[in-house]
């Protein structure tokens, strides 16, 4: 098969099923005619890339060059960026062919693709339910076969909560690990990008590409670039696998908790060792998170302004300019986390959230710490529930935030995890096991989840 009838199949895929999905926000119009090209450098006998012409789709906050990147906000609707992020480079100089964006809920804030400014992504296994979020979009086009893979972003579950929604892979690396140069900031001491793919060995293959270290970044990781597994286990003999009492606590509906329990069974018959540990500070996660990447937010978003790049409102002065721009151009849920972030960030108030907040993650990431001297990785739900109906939580953003409650921990610690299906309820909705790792440990868990699926 050429890469340009590669490429022809998936759009033919995409144009007959996402006018009810609505998983993209953008296609790439030039993907047939840069597969053109593989298939001609091809036939000339010159040496390509493993992964030429190989469609791939990224979540709509990464930057590429020729192609809009919208983050699914109104102020950056006509936004084309003048360069490829890093990921986006080494996708390209492997050969994939960068097939369109993905929809996401706006600037990465939310946990169900609903804020989006180009409306709602359905999910495959129910059009009723959301996809999970933020990246939704990113999550239901790989669940429904529309593109082979994709990379999504993950500040508090991002990539393993809609992958878990969808009953497909989502790995989030360790922080530092993948570069966010070309990420549209979130929380920038949070963000990290990661594979959405239909198994585990695709992760791996994705991860030894954008695995590495990029000195545009100033936070990627110095250490050696990603080293993958050597073959498939067969057996997890001499694996120790924590699980934390925190995590199966009420809230966890029974159909989720008897699915990943079985799951932790399987563990155990594949040799791994499960022993039951306590993660004391679990509970203050989301408050932390919500002080934390919100105060994060408010500073990053503070470039759109109008002036620089993207949406700018009609004013009569620079000052009305400024607040018309901003309050045309970003959502409800954005503009709720700016409110949050600078009343937590203001003077008077920072000793009591920010500072406070900060202490509490670093007892967060102790009690990781403490875990993986016992444990090689830990393992919980992904998620208190299946995916959810649409329009099911929007009018309650605490409901909404609670559904991050089992993700959001990893993130403020920065180790890496994994969302592998892991059966389904009586809806027949995929339930999601997250297995979690140690700082720069992926090849570790992803050896397990391999083991596992
Ligand atoms: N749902 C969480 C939030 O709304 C996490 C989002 C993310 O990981 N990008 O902030």
């Amino acid at each position: 098969i050429s890469a340009k009838e590669l490429v022809q199949f998936y759009l033919d895929r995409i144009n007959k099923y996402d006018d009810k999905l609505k998983s993209f926000v953008s296609i790439n119009e030039d993907a047939l005619s840069q597969a053109e090209k593989i298939d001609v450098k091809r036939r000339n006998g010159e040496k390509l890339p493993p992964m030429a012409g190989i469609p791939i789709a990224l979540k709509d906050n990464m930057v590429t060059k020729g192609l809009r990147t919208t983050c699914s906000s109104h102020i950056l609707e006509n936004f084309d960026p003048v360069y490829d992020g890093t990921v986006a480079k080494q996708l390209k100089e492997e050969g994939f062919i960068i097939l369109g964006k993905l929809n996401m809920d706006e600037f990465a804030m939310g946990s169900s693709c609903e804020s989006s400014y180009f409306g709602k992504t359905k999910n495959p296994w129910d059009t009723e339910r959301v996809p999970g979020g933020s990246s939704g979009g990113a999550a239901a086009a790989v669940s429904a076969r529309l593109i082979p893979a994709s990379l999504g972003s993950d500040t508090g579950g991002s990539i393993r909560q809609p992958a878990s929604f969808c009953g497909i892979a989502g790995f989030k690396p360790t922080y530092g690990r993948v570069s966010r140069f070309g990420l549209v900031a979130f929380a920038s001491s949070l963000d990290q990008i990661g594979p959405m793919t239909w198994n585990v060995q695709d992760s791996v293959e994705l991860m030894k590409i954008i695995g590495k270290h990029d000195h545009h970044d100033s936070t990627s990781a110095s250490k050696n670039s990603f080293e993958p597994y050597d073959k498939k286990l067969d057996n997890l003999k001499g694996i120790k696998i924590g699980v934390p009492e925190e995590y199966f606590k009420e809230g966890l509906s029974p159909e989720v908790e008897a699915s990943v329990k079985d799951a932790i069974k399987h563990l155990e018959s594949l040799g791994a060792e499960i022993i039951n540990i306590r993660m004391p500070h679990t509970d203050y996660a989301v408050a932390v998170y919500y002080i934390l990447a919100t105060a994060e937010a408010s500073s990053n978003l503070a470039r759109y302004d109008g002036v620089r790049y993207g949406y700018r409102a009609e004013a009569e002065n620079l000052s009305e300019m400024y607040v018309k721009t901003r309050s045309e151009g970003f959502g409800d849920e954005v503009k709720r986390r700016i409110m949050l972030g600078t009343y937590v960030l203001s003077a008077g108030y920072y000793d009591a959230y920010y500072l406070k907040a900060q202490r509490v993650r670093t007892l967060i990431k102790n009690d990781f710490l403490d875990a993986f001297a016992k444990v090689d990785a830990i393992v919980a739900p992904t998620s208190p529930t299946t995916a959810f109906k649409i329009g099911e939580k929007v009018e309650d953003p605490l409901s909404m935030y609670l559904s991050d409650i089992f993700t959001l921990s990893l993130n403020l610690f920065g180790g890496c995890g994994i969302s592998v299906p892991c059966g389904f309820d009586s809806n027949n909705l995929p339930i999601g096991l997250q297995i979690l790792g140690n700082y720069f440990d992926e090849a570790k868990i992803l050896e397990i989840a391999d083991c596992y699926q």
